[in-house]
């Protein structure tokens, strides 16, 4: 039986970074004429799930990978301001013990720049770590 009507419905996010649309919403209706002559509305929503998983409002869309997450995983570049995702965030603990979230490229760039101290704090856990052991025998 050919569909007499169809609807289509969609809801759509328009992200500003990337300058795409994200769907997150499929509602179709579809009318068809039963053989008794009555005609039936099928209707169908679809609703997307965010890629971090969780329920609620949608944050935004990562411009690494493109994942959908929520308010609470979604985030920003505290330097550039690009939208990233959970997964593609860096944190960086600050002097005052705060987190900076920070994507992939402004977090080498700034641990790079961190690199030799980092290097000296492990060196330094190494002695720590082997001092310790040699104290237990
Ligand atoms: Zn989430
Ligand atoms: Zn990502
Ligand atoms: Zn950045």
């Amino acid at each position: 039986m050919k569909p007499l009507r169809r609807k289509n419905k969609r809801q759509v996010t328009y992200d500003p970074d990337t300058g795409q649309n994200r769907e997150w919403k499929l509602e179709q209706t579809k009318h068809t004429r039963a053989d008794n002559g009555s005609v039936d509305t099928d209707e169908i929503v679809r609703t997307s799930f965010k890629d971090c998983g969780c329920d609620g409002k949608i944050g935004g869309i990562c411009y690494v990978c493109g994942a959908v997450s929520c308010i609470s995983c979604h985030g920003r570049c505290n330097k550039c301001q690009k939208p990233i995702c959970l997964q593609h965030s860096n944190f960086l603990e600050k002097k005052d013990g705060e987190k900076e979230r920070l994507c992939g490229t402004c977090y080498d760039v700034i641990t790079r720049k961190r690199g030799w101290a980092k290097v000296g704090r492990f060196f330094l856990s190494l002695i720590v770590d082997t001092g310790e052991k040699s104290n237990e025998k």
